[in-house]
Parts: structure tokens; C-alpha cells; sequence
């Protein structure tokens, strides 16, 4: 197939299929994962066509067994036998932030792969469950190197212009896609916060040394 002439157009998100999906006010069962392949000079092993494009999880309605979006894109990535002499740069876009069981396959990956990196911006976060705890497997995707945040208007707009068959339309924000986004971001922050290991002895000062406690006179930069 090299050498073939025009490059194919690339395949878009119906409008409407957006919003439904990605407005954080919704609550959908589907999840849609859209991603970007930053391509490193000399990668020719990203299909064209496939550096940008989206899909959603296989639900039980459809052939086959049941597949998370993300366990698709993993897939999709793994299938392409990324050169382990460059770097790529992967950023997602997801409806839902990843479940426990996605977010170990993911930061998984991310350390069998150093050459591949990641960043999740996730539209809400998925805090069903059932397929084990949720907090603790977006730390573990942290941990693995991940980058993840909430979905802010910026975002939105951009996987708007990158993803969406917009037909010409700017973004249009919808009520509350602010406070939502900042509701979901302090939730995310205080699940990523670090903690300290519980299996790590505790710190030992000797007697003889005062026991440093937070010292309020040296913080500085205070807001405003
Ligand atoms: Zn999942």
C-alpha cells in the first residue's frame, strides 16, 4: 500500500454523539476514548490515517464479548509495533475516566512501553466499583507515568475542532461545564494526592533534635 495517492479523509464524531457523550453533565453508559499520536521523525508504522481518530467500548448488545474503550485503544496501540527507538506521545481524550481494571492494563503498558508516553483528560470520573477501586488504579496509572486531568472548556473545544463533525460550528460550552469540571478536578486531585505507603517505617528523628514540624513562617507566595 506505499505510495498510495490522497490521503484518505479522516473519519469524524457526529456532533450530537459528542455532546451526548462528553457533556460532564450527562450520565452515559457508553464510553468514547478519542485520541492523538504525537509521531516521532521517523515513525511509519502509525497507519496515516489512525494518528487521530476515536472509539468506544464494545457493549453487550454488540458481537463479541464486551470491551472497554480503553482495552480497544490498547489494541489499536499494541498492534501497531511502535518503534522502541522513538518516543511517542499519546494523549486521550475519554467520556469517562478509566475503571480499576482498565487503569492497571494502561499503567501496565506504560511500563512495558517507556517509549511510549501518556495523557488522560477525562470528562468525568467513572466511580463505579465493581471491577475493583477506582482511586486506586488512577494512582496506579500515576504512578506508571500517566498524566491525567478532568476535561476543562479547552479541551472540549479542542476534540470540538480535532474529532467532531462540527460542520463549521464553534464549540458551544453548555451550562455548568465550568463548575463541573472544577467539581470533578477536586475530586481527582484528592484521589491522586500521594499518600504516604503504609508499609514504609516511619520517619526517626533523634531525641536530641527538635522534631521539625511545619513551619509556617517560611511559606511564602501566598495568593492574591
Ligand atoms: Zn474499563
Amino acid at each position: 500500500m506505499e505510495g498510495s495517492a490522497a490521503p484518505m479523509a479522516r473519519r469524524l464524531m457526529d456532533k450530537d454523539t459528542f455532546t451526548e457523550n462528553f457533556k460532564n453533565v450527562n450520565w452515559r453508559k457508553a464510553t468514547y476514548l478519542c485520541y492523538e499520536v504525537e509521531l516521532p521523525d521517523g515513525d511509519y508504522r502509525v497507519p496515516p490515517d489512525q494518528d487521530k481518530d476515536f472509539l468506544h467500548n464494545k457493549g453487550g448488545h454488540m458481537a463479541g464479548p464486551p470491551r472497554h474503550a480503553e482495552m480497544r485503544f490498547l489494541d489499536l496501540i499494541s498492534s501497531w509495533n511502535l518503534d522502541q527507538d522513538l518516543c511517542y506521545r499519546v494523549t486521550c481524550f475519554i467520556s469517562w475516566s478509566p475503571c480499576a481494571v482498565c487503569a492497571q492494563r494502561l499503567a501496565e503498558f506504560l511500563r512495558e512501553n517507556s517509549h511510549v508516553s501518556l495523557r488522560i483528560f477525562a470528562s468525568r470520573i467513572y466511580t463505579k466499583g465493581e471491577n475493583g477501586d477506582y482511586r486506586e488504579g488512577l494512582r496506579t496509572l500515576q504512578e506508571a507515568g500517566a498524566q491525567i486531568a478532568i476535561m476543562t472548556s479547552k479541551e472540549f473545544e479542542h476534540c470540538w475542532k480535532t474529532f467532531v463533525d462540527n460542520q463549521g460550528r464553534t464549540f458551544q460550552a453548555w451550562d455548568e461545564l465550568d463548575a463541573e469540571s472544577r467539581y470533578w478536578s477536586m475530586e481527582l486531585q484528592r484521589i491522586l494526592q500521594p499518600t504516604a505507603p503504609p508499609s514504609l517505617p516511619p520517619l526517626y528523628f533523634p531525641p536530641s533534635h527538635p522534631v521539625p514540624g511545619p513551619s509556617f513562617h517560611s511559606l511564602r507566595g501566598s495568593s492574591g
